[in-house]
């Protein structure tokens, strides 16, 4: 690999190792890019509070210390500082005001839930309700709409246990409408790894038939998750034979 668009700090009460760490390992894997890109901070309304992500009053901290590295490691490694954001409208102003005011360089899409977070449907939670897959849907493309991500991480975790028809119908939009909107969609190696919902195998013959390439997202919520060479040859094989071929980077979607 020579790209990860998408590490973690401990920031969003989930993940270990120091920035520094994870700089480290990411020189020892051999990548020429590293960019960081924590659980965004989020203003919710009244006393809502969201666990896994950072608060906004660490955002700075973040910024300065992803940036002092940078400068650091300039001749060695590029690394940008970004967010994973998931795309909640009610609040999304605000954030995307918020993110350009602390110099956030971009943002991925990650749509941990679908609605709005406060009220909203977890997204990896299995459901069979076929209004919740295409109100996932839905709303991917309305995060596609502006214009404003740089690619959207395991677009294939909303947990639909019902008809693939259904699956196919609606998730086959939701790739349509990535390859229209020229927003690479993620292989997310957290879920690999681990063996979760995703990513999801009638998600990866939808890509296949458009014939959409895809962007490799370690989803680094350890250093270690940088160094992983026997599961990149299986994801590179996985992919490989299904004819989709990889996008060793990416353009940035710069926010400022
Ligand atoms: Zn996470
Ligand atoms: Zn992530």
């Amino acid at each position: 690999m020579i790209a990860n668009y998408h590490t973690h700090t401990p920031r969003c009460n989930h993940a270990q190792g120091s920035e520094q760490e994870y700089v480290d390992s990411a020189l020892s894997a051999g990548l020429k890019i590293l960019g960081f890109s924590d659980h965004t901070p989020y203003f919710f309304p009244g006393d809502y509070y969201s666990t896994f992500r950072m608060r906004p009053e660490e955002l700075p901290g973040y910024v300065s210390t992803v940036n002092a590295l940078r400068d650091r490691y300039a001749d060695r490694l590029e690394i940008h500082v970004g967010v994973e954001a998931e795309y909640y409208p009610k609040y999304f102003d605000r954030l995307v005001d918020f993110l350009r005011q602390e110099q956030v360089e971009y943002m991925i899409l990650g749509q941990h839930f679908v609605g709005n977070e406060p009220d909203g449907v977890y997204s990896s939670q299995p459901t069979a309700d076929k209004a919740i897959l295409e109100a996932y849907v839905r709303q991917g493309i309305a995060a596609m709409d502006t214009g404003l991500y740089t690619y959207m991480a395991h677009p294939d975790i909303l947990n639909f246990t019902g008809n693939r028809s259904v699956y196919n119908e609606w998730m086959g939009l939701l790739v349509r409408e990535a390859k229209d909107h020229g927003l690479p969609l993620e292989f997310n190696f957290l879920g690999f790894r681990e063996g979760r919902n995703y990513p999801d195998q009638r998600f990866l013959e939808l890509v296949a038939q458009a014939g959409l390439p895809m962007v490799l997202g370690c989803d680094a919520h350890q250093p270690e998750a940088l160094q992983v060479p026997k599961v990149e040859t299986q994801v590179r094989e996985k992919l490989g034979k299904l004819g989709i071929p990889i996008l060793e980077t990416v353009p940035l979607k710069k926010l400022g």
